[in-house]
């Protein structure tokens, strides 16, 4: 149960195509090259993946929504260096389909199963086949402490537990909430349900997603909010995890080494980046709370409590051509002006442009970039219409009030998301336009 898998035995296996390291994205500082790792890493090996970035990209680094390690300002001729660079570290790659597990897959008392040998199946079978959506994604999430409950997915399996055992509901499409209940499976039958899905879907070819096979079933409902990545967290055997973010997913390749060193200075000996922008180490009580403590005096969150977790923002002005705004700047001041209105109940989404990369399902609030300022969309997403527009002059302001009014509003017991579900577009745009709660 308590198994950090480190075992790097079979390396040819892990050294096959790596697609999301092998074909960059182009963004507005250049190309974005994404390392998308199934198991846990060392300190030391992620300081040399920070190296790498700061050889061949401009030495920023992201951790995705979905835990994936992206390298920034790449240009074609450096993208295929660290490309091969990256390579030659062996680290366990990403081959082919991403199949998601919870970050404590395994090292978690309260899960419901271990999901991974049903991943690993998943991943093996799934390598022949064709015509999936380069996006396509499967989660399977055996419960516990940091359920994978808010990605989204094509094909979805949770664990429950029942009078009859363990089974395992099969959803499609959307969060776990939102997602559509297929079947509920014994495991035995898990695995070959999931490849006679991806195999329909490969033959309707790459533009065809999980949600395309769930017309008419019934929406799951179910998990309301996930659990933060951020703090401490009890394992198995005595073992620990500490949860730690930079701000906003965003850092420079310094401060990433600065905590590497530390966490191996500490004797934490592997670690894993996760959902949530976060990364987890792994190691005893001690350690872990020394390099949070260690993290948390040099910016990065370190806590659930801290209000930058509770905030989506993309990359923004200037690190990204499409962008209208410098997502990171209005993010921290939000933060800064907006603690009590930021408690965790939801994410505010604040985005450069209406593509929304940062958090692709609707926020009970989102502020977007636009040529003209800033549009605020209340239970949606980044394109949909907006309650309220505003001059960037006014964007601060404009957070204010609606922090001011939700306050004012929010009855006993409320959270912020529920408070401004009850208030509706309506009274935020009176809110907002008119400067009195
Ligand atoms: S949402 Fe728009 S501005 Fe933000 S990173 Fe994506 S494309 Fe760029």
């Amino acid at each position: 149960m308590t198994t950090l898998f480190l075992d790097r035995s079979t390396p040819d296996m892990r050294r096959g195509a790596c697609p999301a390291l092998s074909t960059p994205m182009q963004t507005g500082d250049g190309l974005l090259a994404r390392v998308a790792l199934i198991d846990v890493i060392t300190p030391a090996e992620l300081a040399e993946l920070c190296r790498l970035a700061r050889r061949h990209g401009n030495g920023i680094l992201d951790i995705s929504a979905r835990g994936n390690l992206q390298v920034r300002g790449l240009n074609e001729t450096s993208a295929p260096v660290l490309d091969a660079d990256v390579r030659v570290l062996n680290l366990p790659l990403r081959e082919g389909l991403a199949v998601e597990t919870p970050p404590l897959a395994g090292m978690d008392d309260t899960e419901i199963a271990d999901p991974r040998p049903i991943a690993e199946a998943i991943r093996q079978g799934a390598r022949d086949i064709p015509g999936l959506a380069p996006k396509m994604s499967v989660v399977v999430d055996g419960g516990g402490r940091l359920r994978l409950s808010g990605l989204l997915a094509d094909i979805r399996l949770a664990a429950v537990s029942s009078d009859e055992g363990i089974r395992w509901t099969l959803l499609l499409g959307g969060t776990e909430t939102a997602g559509r209940v297929f079947n509920v499976l014994r495991e035995t039958e898990a695995v070959s349900a999931i490849l006679a899905l991806l195999r329909k879907l490969g033959e309707k070819g790459p533009k065809a997603r999980g949600r395309d096979l769930a017309a008419g079933l019934p929406t799951n409902g179910a998990p309301g909010q996930p659990a933060s990545p951020f703090g401490t967290f009890r394992l198995s055997g005595h073992r620990f995890a500490a949860g730690i973010g930079p701000a906003f997913g965003q850092t420079n390749a310094e401060s990433l080494i600065a905590l590497c060193d530390e966490a191996e200075r500490l004797g934490i000996q592997s670690l894993k980046p996760a959902f949530d922008h976060s990364l987890l180490f792994f190691g005893a009580q001690t350690a872990c709370e020394a390099l949070t403590a260690f993290a948390g005096s040099n910016g990065f969150i370190t806590s659930p409590s801290d209000p930058r977790s509770a905030i989506a923002a993309c990359s923004g002005s200037p690190a990204c051509n499409s962008a209208a705004i410098a997502t990171h700047e209005l993010a921290a001041k939000a933060a800064e002006e907006c603690g009590d209105l930021l408690d965790g109940s939801f994410k505010l989404h604040v985005t450069g442009c209406p593509k929304g990369c940062a958090y692709p399902q609707p926020s009970a609030l989102a502020l977007c970039g636009t040529t003209a300022g800033l549009s605020l969309i209340t239970q949606g997403k980044a394109a949909d219409e907006p309650f309220a527009s505003v001059a960037f002059a006014d964007t601060n302001n404009s957070l204010r009030r609606i922090a001011d009014l939700v306050r004012n509003e929010r009855q006993a017991g409320e959270n912020s998301a529920a408070c401004l579900a009850r208030l509706g577009p309506r009274r935020l745009a009176a809110a907002v336009t008119s400067g009195r709660s």
